[in-house]
């Protein structure tokens, strides 16, 4: 055995048991990423497309739900021959906003409205867009602004999902905005509410709406010392394991920097799971939701 693979073997077998102790070690699917202007900004940038699929790559990331602010970021994922060469499905998301002035007037400003139809209808070299946001709502009310109302009826109507970051009260505002009164509309809560909903309250719109998914990045409450999961969310989990995702939410640049440690993350406490419900939350859900094989 020559010296090189005298090294490589020691490093192996250094690295085996951090492995097994990294937890669970199959696909995920990135249900919550965006590649915004900062952070490639038309011609180079911190993170070009090379280095963000990289990071997807090392990572074991297969999918993405794809959105960005402008567009264009998610239109060039999309296209680039490097992404299907990474191993990485684009499910592209129609982003709601251009610029920052859009996050706080998109629900009643038509020409967004006009925009998402247009982008629809373009749809992406990877396929047609699969749905719509991540949108914001601050103040839960707004769910019902005009130009909300109509997106919600649009989603239902041509079964695209939706990416929602809304308190729990928003949820029933924008459900009973659709046809079903919420039956039929795949929406996605992002962090399944960033401001903490009890999980009792997560448990009673879960039961409420059939389709309803939670995405679980920054949500409060799911992890305690050491990355594991509290108790009361573990069982949530296990109560729904077929609604549960990951994502990153690579809002600002400083996310994609600690890509690494966020997927590392989520396959220490995916690891705690017993692995047919770890692999449903990881990748499972994300790709039957999208038809991702
Ligand atoms: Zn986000």
């Amino acid at each position: 055995m020559g010296i090189r693979r005298v090294v490589a073997a020691l490093a192996l077998a250094a690295t085996a048991p951090l492995a097994l102790a990294a937890g669970y070690a199959g696909p995920l699917f990135d249900a919550h990423l965006h590649y915004n202007e900062e952070a490639w900004n038309g011609t180079s940038g911190p993170h070009p497309p090379a280095d963000v699929l990289a990071r997807m790559q090392r990572n074991g990331v297969k999918a993405i739900v794809s959105n960005s602010r402008p567009n264009d970021g998610t239109h060039l994922l999309a296209s680039l021959p490097q992404t299907r060469a990474a191993g990485v499905t684009v499910v592209p998301f129609v982003r709601l906003y251009r610029n920052r002035a859009d996050y706080d007037n998109w629900f009643r400003d038509d020409s967004i409205y006009e925009m998402v139809r247009a982008e629809l209808a373009r749809g992406t070299d990877s396929g047609p867009f699969r749905g719509l946001g991540e949108f914001h709502l601050y103040d839960s009310t707004n769910a019902n602004g005009a130009v909300a109302k109509k997106l919600m009826a649009l989603a239902e109507e041509k079964n695209l999902a939706v990416l929602a970051h809304v308190d729990d009260a928003a949820i029933d505002l924008l459900m009973a905005n659709t046809p079903s009164k919420g039956q039929k509309v795949r929406l996605i809560w992002a962090h399944t509410g960033i401001g903490g909903a009890p999980v009792s309250r997560v448990d009673q719109l879960f039961a409420k709406y059939p389709l309803l998914m939670g995405e679980l990045s920054y949500r409060p409450g799911l992890t305690c010392e050491g990355g594991k999961l509290y108790p009361e969310w573990r069982d949530l989990l296990l109560k729904y394991p077929a609604r549960f995702m990951i994502g990153s939410d690579t809002w600002v640049n400083q996310r994609w920097q600690y890509y690494d440690e966020l997927m590392k993350g989520y396959r220490v406490w995916l690891g705690e799971l017993p692995p047919e419900a770890a692999r449903k939350i990881a990748w499972d859900n994300g790709a039957a939701l999208f038809g991702v094989k």
